[in-house]
């Protein structure tokens, strides 16, 4: 048996359960999550765990580098869509885009993007936030961190673009946020526009 196989046993035997009245309330009422959660695919970050959110709470978004592309950069509609669909059709009150240190994607936006012609979609999926790069300043003491930051708040500007978007946050119905994850020690870095910099979740100023 499979590790998944295991899972999904474990699941049917011992929690389902606990969930099903939960579970019957969605099918009834369907989805009404509060919050668009974007991060990155990487393994390590499961933004249920570190909210502590359940089922139906978070329309989730998860890419390669948590990247939001503007509105008018077509080249990639999934993540466009979701975005689109969060806000204007569920009527999310929140988005969060949230990066995590150690991120592969950052650390290749940060040399440039990958070569190899055996990766074509990677390098055009990476090559749409080069504009990231430009955004940094000069010489940073830790250049893979200044991507990762620079690449949450460009996502949140790009936000804007969406037409849904703005009018909403126009109207003060939606708001946000730009997250970083710490995988070492797990802790969560909300970006804070006040001092400019991210800080612990606490602090958090919402835009
Ligand atoms: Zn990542």
């Amino acid at each position: 048996m499979t590790r998944l196989d295991a899972g999904v046993r474990r699941f049917r035997e011992q929690c389902r359960s606990a969930y099903q009245a939960h579970f019957q309330k969605l099918s009834r009422e369907g989805q009404h999550p509060h919050t668009l959660f974007i991060t990155c695919s990487d393994a390590r970050v499961v933004a249920h765990l570190i909210t502590q959110s359940l089922p139906g709470e978070l329309f989730m978004v998860r890419n390669v580098g948590n990247i939001v592309p503007p509105a008018n950069q077509t080249a990639h509609h999934s993540t466009a869509a979701a975005i689109e669909y969060a806000v204007d059709v569920l009527g999310v009150g929140d988005v969060v885009v949230c990066g995590h240190t150690q991120c592969g994607a950052m650390s290749a936006l940060a040399d440039g993007p990958p070569q190899a012609d055996r990766l074509p979609h990677l390098r055009a999926w990476l090559e749409q936030a080069e504009a990231v790069r430009r955004l940094l300043p000069p010489h940073p003491a830790d250049p893979i961190r200044a991507v990762t930051e620079a690449n949450i708040l460009w996502g949140i500007e790009n936000l804007r673009s969406y037409p849904c978007v703005a009018e909403r946050v126009a109207e003060g119905r939606l708001r946000l946020h730009g997250w970083l994850f710490v995988i070492a020690t797990m802790e969560i870095l909300t970006w804070n526009r006040d001092v400019d910099r991210f800080e612990p979740v606490e602090t958090e100023s919402r835009s």
